[in-house]
């Protein structure tokens, strides 16, 4: 068996596309999707469409924040001709009617609407299966390959209905609203083949991933180290797990991985420090804008010390040499894992970040 987790540079979001080959079987699935160029179909869609995929086992929304629900109408559509095969579709949150009155632009809202009515209407077609995810839900199986879901935990639940609430009522009095945090719905996603782990923390809380860390030792308690982390949320601080990148299998072999994030300039530099401190390979969908600033670390930082004159136009080549521990590159991001062995390959984008940039 082997199995390829494509991490692909969508831009500001995620997106995952898992491939699982067994003989001459094949199957696939997604994990989020990002569309960050309306005029063109989303590197997702792309993907399958190179690799002539006419059927998916599953789709999976971790949460339904904008830049990880974008694009999944389009390639709903798109299956919907090709597939014989019901969709299995794997959500947290989206029936829950709060979400659709809570985003705060009326693009988003509408895409987000679109998705769901598809999704609504599909299912009373019977050609749709809507599943709610739930703790250590199966999300897809075979005899040697386990996706599970393994958070989010109950008070981030608790605690987004209480933003919603509130948030609804401000509206009812100022039509004025903010967003309720909608990463609190968040799922962590776990992936254990014979040869390798990984954890898929999407936009998790670091409480979520504390909880679901524990949910997988527990599961997993004489094997549970990773070979590869999707960091949560673009690298951001405040939803960082520093504990999480102590648990690697093997520190010469273990793989990081950040959709980084155009928007909110992320990854933040810290939390880069913290993984690569660690001695493991980083690796990030893209470095427009963002990436400059990892490279401008605190002068004290010994792993960074020698390239704090380093410019970015001299090319990213230069910095992997300097910095081995960390690969700058945009572009999509493949985790191989044979069945015996594992191994990064990256596929450098010639193309413009830029066409990716502001959804
Ligand atoms: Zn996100």
């Amino acid at each position: 068996m082997k199995i390829t987790l494509y991490l692909l540079n969508v831009g500001h979001g995620d997106s995952f596309v898992l491939k699982y080959e067994e003989g001459n079987v094949e199957k696939w699935g997604i994990i989020d999707c990002h569309k960050p160029n309306p005029n063109t179909i989303s590197p997702t869609l792309q993907l399958l469409i190179d690799n002539n995929v006419t059927n998916l086992e599953f789709i999976c929304l971790t949460h339904p924040d904008y830049d990880h629900f974008s694009g999944l109408e389009e390639i709903l559509k798109y299956f919907l001709e090709k597939q014989s095969a019901v969709f299995k579709f794997y959500e947290y949150g989206i029936h829950q009617s709060e979400i659709t009155a809570t985003l705060s632009s009326k693009r988003k809202m509408n895409a987000f609407k679109k998705l769901y009515h598809l999704m609504c209407e599909l299912s009373q077609m019977n050609k749709l299966e809507c599943i709610s995810l739930s703790v250590e839900h199966n999300i897809f199986t075979t005899d040697n390959l386990t996706i599970i879901s393994l958070g989010p935990y109950g008070k981030d639940l608790m605690n987004f209905s209480k933003q919603a609430d509130r948030r609804l009522q401000e509206y009812e009095l100022n039509k004025m609203f903010t967003e309720p945090d909608k990463n609190l719905l968040s799922i962590v996603i776990g992936i254990k083949s014979q040869s390798s782990n990984i954890i898929l923390c999407s936009d998790a809380t670091t409480k979520n991933i504390e909880y679901s860390l524990q949910k997988w030792r527990n599961k997993f308690s004489s094997n549970y180290k990773f070979d590869f982390i999707k960091v949560s949320h673009h690298g951001s601080k405040t939803n960082h797990h520093a504990g999480l990148f102590k648990d690697f299998s093997n520190h010469s072999k273990s793989f990081a991985g950040i959709s980084a994030g155009n928007h909110y300039n992320l990854p933040n530099k810290e939390v880069v420090y913290d993984i690569i401190g660690q001695k493991v390979l980083l690796y990030s969908t893209n470095y427009s804008g963002d990436l400059k600033n990892m490279f401008s670390f605190p002068e004290n930082n010994s792993i960074l010390a020698g390239i704090k004159d380093y410019k970015i136009e001299e090319g990213l080549n230069q910095v992997s040499d300097l910095i081995p521990s960390l690969t700058p590159l945009h572009g999509t991001i493949s985790f191989i894992d044979d069945g015996q062995n594992i191994s990064i390959q990256t596929e450098y984008q010639h193309d413009p970040i830029n066409t990716y940039l502001k959804p």
